[in-house]
């Protein structure tokens, strides 16, 4: 055979981003698309990037319910703005001081290093910057988000984020953490990604070694079904936290891809199992495009209700919802009260046994913490 007839290299990462889906052609080698999957091909340009890696789209099958289909196939369904379509659900572009730096809360920000992704969820949130240029980040951009970080000592932490940084090499993503390191008041390092759940060849002991010298880098994976666990990501992660980089992942509830609390909690489960802290379940945010994506309120409270106690505390994730145009975070805990008065309040727990808890007398409770006096001992 012809060497450049043998280009398939399934374990490398490079050879599965050069080989990602992208057009019509490509995806009906995989699927045998539907009419409404083929209309948003038909289109000039979908809206939103369309893309996804061999790997993969190998997870997926050619069954249109698929749950990792729907994540990864465009559907007429997202020319339907539905009831809400946000192009910035968050609001980013008003807490975005300098290009690629958004700072919403008070010591921690978010800086976009790449807007590229191996694989473009339908659901994305952040579809006003992810996939349009596929570049990295210019010289002056980088050093202007740098500089924002340096001239702010108020922030501790910095999470990596875009697009996907793990589609950066390791020596570009090397040098950043570099940078970011030397800035003194920067403690805590995070990098959101994808790429152990779409291509966990990326994976591998020199980009593991390269976080450990920067630590603590926290990495924070998006599994968002049991099936995206394969055997791949599986070591992938077993990767990182055997090299001490403590992981935890978000999730997004997704109408027909895992809203259900038996999916969750097998989601959950093998994630810790592999030592991955269950952190977020998030409402999905409504970003273009994403309404038949979208769970509702209820749908998703009743998930995290059936979850409660039946699930070890260290696999049950937090269920938050951003409020739309950047309120920031808002925590959703099912609610087990039943009635109060001023001496206490009684809640039903998660299997219907009720009791009420009694405040402390007042005469037993002391005086109030004196702060400022003890506050050199903290
Ligand atoms: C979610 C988010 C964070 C991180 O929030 P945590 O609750 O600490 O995980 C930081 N900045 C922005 C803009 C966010 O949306
Ligand atoms: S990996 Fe994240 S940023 Fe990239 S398309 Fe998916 S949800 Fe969006």
């Amino acid at each position: 055979m012809h060497p450049n007839n043998f280009d398939f290299d399934w374990d490398n990462w490079l050879w599965q981003l050069r080989s990602s889906l992208k057009s019509r052609t490509d995806f009906e080698k995989w699927f045998t698309l539907t009419p409404e999957e083929k209309i948003i091909f038909s289109q000039d340009k979908s809206e939103f990037n369309i893309r996804s890696t061999p790997y993969y789209s190998a997870l997926a099958t050619d069954h249109p319910e698929d749950p990792i289909r729907k994540i990864l196939m465009p559907h007429a369904l997202e020319f339907d703005d539905g009831n809400q379509s946000l192009e910035d659900p968050l609001n980013e572009k008003n807490n975005n001081p300098t290009s690629r730096i958004i700072h919403r809360y008070p010591d921690r920000v978010l800086f976009l290093i790449t807007d590229m992704c191996s694989v473009y969820c339908r659901y994305c949130t952040r579809k006003y910057f992810t996939g349009h240029e596929q570049n990295l980040l210019k010289k002056d951009e980088l050093n202007n988000g740098l500089k924002y970080i340096k001239s702010h000592p108020e922030i501790r932490e910095v999470i990596l984020s875009g697009g996907d940084p793990l589609t950066l090499s390791t020596e570009k993503l090397s040098q950043i953490l570099f940078e970011i390191r030397k800035i003194d008041h920067v403690e805590i390092i995070r990098i959101g990604t994808r790429m152990p759940v779409v291509c966990p060849m990326r994976v591998d002991l020199d980009l593991v070694k390269e976080l450990k010298k920067y630590k603590p880098v926290f990495l924070m994976t998006h599994f968002n079904h049991p099936r995206e666990l394969s055997l791949e990501a599986a070591n992938a992660l077993e990767l990182f936290v055997d090299n001490g980089i403590p992981t935890f992942n978000q999730m997004v509830l997704l109408n027909g891809v895992n809203n259900h609390a038996v999916i969750v909690k097998a989601l959950s489960r093998r994630l810790l199992y592999l030592r991955v802290k269950p952190y977020y379940m998030f409402q999905c945010d409504p970003s273009r495009g994403t309404d038949h994506l979208r769970t509702t309120i209820e749908d998703s409270e009743q998930i995290q209700r059936e979850l409660w106690g039946k699930l070890s505390g260290l696999a049950l994730p937090q269920l938050s919802i951003d409020i739309p145009n950047g309120g920031g975070k808002v925590g959703l805990t099912p609610n087990f009260e039943v009635s109060r008065n001023e001496s206490g309040r009684s809640y039903q727990g998660w299997d219907q046994i009720t009791a009420e808890y009694i405040n402390p007398n007042p005469k037993n409770i002391l005086k109030p913490i004196d702060i400022d006096t003890y506050s050199n001992e903290i």
